[in-house]
């Protein structure tokens, strides 16, 4: 999986390369690397930014508070949700590349900057990049079943009739205290943590 992801990288940088953008040049846009995230995270991926560059240094005055923001960093940890890696290719690139752009000077947030490359890519390639993406679209498009529950810790399933669902708490006398509202069955719920 971990070799797919690299695959998939240099394909990306290959193509952001076509259009002018030499990503792995470090000097501009600092070093980049990428690892598939060791939990389970709802998001596609996200981007760790590292080593604020001083030469981009914001200062938004609100009232009295002072806000110091970066544009640009000089390294940047891409992680790609486990999940993700099911999907088809595109959309893993898909995922890859929206990482990248946040790699970007001024591209850090979803602000016009990021739209900008994010249009470039889509009218270029086909990429579909946005703020979010649509999990359940990407999932029927894969043809993988979807189960939101990458961020849950419990599963309770009704002995009475199999209905499932999720939860991320759980009262330790829920299955004492309830009954399925559907069949009146009584639950057993499993701890997908410790699985
Ligand atoms: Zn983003
Ligand atoms: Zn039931």
């Amino acid at each position: 999986m971990e070799q797919k992801l690299q695959e998939l990288f240099i394909e990306c940088v290959k193509e952001l390369n076509e259009i002018g953008i030499d990503i792995q040049n470090e000097k501009q846009y600092g070093k980049i690397d990428i690892i598939i995230s060791k939990r389970n995270n709802k998001r596609y991926g996200c981007c760790k930014q590292e080593e604020p560059d001083r030469r981009y240094k914001i200062i938004n005055k609100i009232g009295r508070r002072r806000i110091i923001k970066y544009e640009r960093f000089n390294k940047h940890h891409i992680e790609i949700s486990p999940w993700v890696m099911k999907l088809e290719n595109d959309i893993i690139k898909n995922t890859i590349m929206h990482e990248l752009i946040h790699c970007l000077p001024f591209c850090n947030n979803h602000g016009s900057e990021f739209k900008k490359y994010a249009n470039l890519l889509n009218n270029s390639y086909g990429y579909d990049i946005s703020r979010v993406g649509d999990k359940r679209q990407d999932f029927e498009k894969s043809n993988v079943e979807f189960i939101e529950n990458n961020n849950y810790k419990y599963k309770i399933i009704c002995k009475g009739c199999n209905q499932e669902f999720f939860r991320k708490r759980l009262n330790r006398y829920f299955t004492r205290k309830y009954r399925c509202a559907k069949c009146g069955g009584r639950f057993e719920t499993i701890n997908l943590v410790n699985k």
